[in-house]
């Protein structure tokens, strides 16, 4: 499939892009992000910067506790409760959705993170309505640049690349940008001898860029198996929900696959697949305890303990990673 994906990205012209029309101008500015795919590194020479990771501000403007409602059990739970608890109910220990900064806060040993530097300039290919705005809103509200926060880290004294996606950004969904941070960390990683620990909560492509969004599967996948063939130790944790073109590619292509429990895994939904197979799909198809029971996940770790067994995971192979 990647092959084919490759052969198309080589095919495809001008005008099958969607680029038709454009003036020289705005076709040299998509020449400019496609160039990142290559080797070409050599611009990002201080790799890091340091960062203080924000949180979403969650303090009511009349000053009362602001509630949160589980999306298991629908109980209201006071924020600074769920905030302790990693977004994981008290009530009925479902994992609701966390930020992408409070899941890299809860992972990273205190002071020791600093953000990868990847600048992607902003692209409307398909001159979606009200696109640009929507990102910069999106930026303003979660102080995120896009759909995943890269960085290098230390998890209990051991250094790796730290990436998270966070659903709040577009439902996480991977455009050029988010294809673009995901390559440049394992080119990164690769070149520092860093093992990758990947956080995936996507909702797949993202439609607003159209093709070039699919194109990000093959570009992701490419730069997981360069990193692979170099030895490079790569785990993921699929979270809720993992599906679609993240699923499809770098989600997917882990040494060590991890999930947190009740999380919905898979590439199209339920429903698609039903009507498509003319099937009943059997009970709890797509969660991460199905997927465990048939190999395609190796451990369940619920969120409180993951800090801990991603540690324990890369002390394991730190030797294995040098003797390469
Ligand atoms: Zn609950």
């Amino acid at each position: 499939m990647y092959a084919c994906f490759f052969y198309s990205y080589r095919r495809i012209g001008v005008r099958e892009m969607g680029l038709l029309g454009k003036t020289k101008a705005e076709l040299a500015k998509y020449a400019t992000v496609l160039k990142h795919s290559g080797k070409e590194t050599s611009e990002f020479t201080d790799d890091f910067e340091p960062v203080v990771i924000k949180e979403r501000t969650e303090k009511q403007e009349d000053g009362s506790v602001q509630m949160i409602t589980c999306t298991s059990c629908k109980a209201e739970i006071p924020s600074g409760i769920m905030k302790k608890n990693l977004c994981v109910c008290p009530e009925c220990g479902a994992h609701n959705k966390i930020s992408a900064a409070r899941r890299m806060r809860s992972m990273v040993d205190p002071g020791t993170f600093r953000k990868l530097k990847c600048k992607v300039p902003f692209v409307n290919p398909l001159d979606y309505p009200d696109y640009e705005e929507k990102i910069l809103k999106l930026q303003e509200k979660t102080g995120l640049e896009e759909g995943v926060l890269i960085g290098v880290g230390e998890i209990y004294g051991q250094k790796a690349m730290i990436a998270v996606m966070g659903s709040e950004f577009l439902m996480g969904s991977m455009g050029i940008a988010v294809g673009e941070k995901v390559t440049h960390a394992f080119e990164v990683a690769d070149k520092n001898r860093l093992p990758v620990v990947m956080f995936t909560a996507s909702g797949g492509a993202r439609m607003q860029e159209g093709i070039l969004s699919l194109m990000q599967m093959a570009k992701t996948s490419a730069a997981v198996q360069r990193f692979s063939e170099h030895g490079g130790l790569y785990i993921v944790c699929l979270t809720h929900p993992t599906t679609g073109g993240v699923s499809a590619s770098f989600a997917t292509l882990g040494d060590i696959t991890l999930a947190e429990p009740g999380a919905l895994i898979g590439f199209a939904g339920p429903r698609v697949i039903e009507q498509t197979i003319g099937q009943k799909l059997p009970e709890g198809f797509q969660s991460a305890e199905y997927l465990e029971s048939h190999g395609f996940v190796d451990q369940i770790v619920p969120r409180s303990e993951m800090r801990k067994v991603v540690g324990q995971l890369l002390k394991l192979h730190e030797r294995k990673r040098w003797s390469l």
